[in-house]
């Protein structure tokens, strides 16, 4: 499609900007920000294409207000913000960027590992208040990581990436997902119940997409399951958790602690939280490496420019799309 209109929620790496270039005319918004939803609206009056990064909500009053949209390419694995049912009736294109963040994403879950069991931000700030006076015996004791259990509910892309790094730290590692895997031998992973893995793990890393299943997947229920001695990891979507359930299980001493990259309500994060020293709070930072944010917007903008160019984009998430007759732009 010669001429397209494309829309960028954010200032486009100039790399990925060319690739668009080659196919249509690019309009980036000048900020970062979520773009508020009647802004997005109005910016869809004259789009063909839409570029939002996974932390943009692209409503059915959004997608209803863009007559000659053709793609919507999300720069993101997830695009839960999607309303793809919505996209699928008009044909517009859905795609994502899978494995480009993978190894990003699981560095950060290992990240808050380390950083929950052995209070390495809770460290910091004792550092800088100037509380350190001296190396005492039992100063900040945490727990180890090395030999203990790891428990991935997910084992997707990123799952495993989380358990291939595991053999470094010498550590069993269970996994639990609606089907068993089978790359998880080779990797030295055993599937668990859902039930039996939050019993046995140490530390319960989630890396699922959030879907109607998966939201609220750890809640009241789950946590009970867990040791008092465990950690749990949520890397994959805050909803994934029941946010006041763990603040009163983690009030109660009833897990050790939890490393949280997601949350229910983004940017809002529950005010139990930020009381307690045996969280550590990342602000959905999974995938922020300089080098694959440069490989999401590349990526992103491939499956742009193939859907406007009228090829099957190689990420496509709702082939039945292209089943759906395209209705011709409103002039
Ligand atoms: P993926 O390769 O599709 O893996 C998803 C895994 O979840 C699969 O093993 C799937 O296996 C399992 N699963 C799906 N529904 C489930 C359910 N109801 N119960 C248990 N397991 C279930 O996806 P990925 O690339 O690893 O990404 C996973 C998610 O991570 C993304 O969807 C995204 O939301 C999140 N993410 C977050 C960040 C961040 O910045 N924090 C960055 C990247 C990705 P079965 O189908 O066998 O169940």
């Amino acid at each position: 499609m010669a001429g397209a209109r494309i829309f960028v929620t954010w200032p486009m790496e100039p790399a990925a900007r060319a690739t668009l270039e080659a196919v249509g005319t690019v309009e980036t918004s000048p900020s970062e920000d979520e773009a508020p939803q009647e802004e997005l609206a109005r910016r869809m009056a004259t789009a063909d294409a839409l570029i939002p990064t996974g932390a943009h909500r692209v409503s059915g009053a959004v997608i209803a207000a863009a007559p000659r949209l053709r793609v919507i390419a999300v720069a993101a694995v997830g695009y839960n913000l999607i309303d793809v049912a919505a996209a699928t009736r008009r044909g517009i294109l859905v795609t994502n960027t899978p494995g480009v963040l993978t190894e990003t994403t699981a560095d950060l879950a290992w990240g808050l590992m380390l950083a929950t069991a052995r209070r390495v931000v809770e460290a910091d700030r004792f550092v800088r208040a100037g509380q350190w006076k001296g190396v005492t015996w039992s100063l900040l004791l945490g727990d180890d990581v090395h030999r203990a259990t790891l428990g991935i509910i997910g084992f997707g892309r990123i799952g495993k990436a989380i358990a291939r790094r595991a053999r470094g730290f010498d550590m069993p590692v269970l996994y639990h997902a609606r089907h068993p895997d089978p790359e998880a031998e080779a990797l030295g992973a055993a599937y668990r119940s859902k039930r039996r893995l939050l019993g046995e793990s140490d530390f319960v890393v989630l890396a699922v997409p959030l879907t109607a299943e998966t939201r609220g997947l750890i809640g009241e229920a789950e946590l009970a399951l867990m040791q008092p001695t465990a950690f749990l990891v949520n890397i994959a979507r805050g909803p994934v958790v029941d946010e006041a359930a763990l603040v009163r299980a983690l009030r109660e001493h009833r897990i050790a602690g939890a490393g949280l990259d997601v949350f229910e309500d983004e940017p809002r994060v529950h005010p139990g939280l930020l009381e307690l020293d045996q969280v550590v709070l990342t602000p959905h930072v999974g995938s922020a490496s300089r080098a694959t944010r440069l490989a999401m917007a590349t990526r992103a903008a491939e499956n742009c420019a193939a859907a406007l160019r009228g090829e099957r984009p190689p990420n496509l998430v709702n082939p039945d799309a292209l089943e759906t007759p395209k209705e011709l732009p409103k002039v």
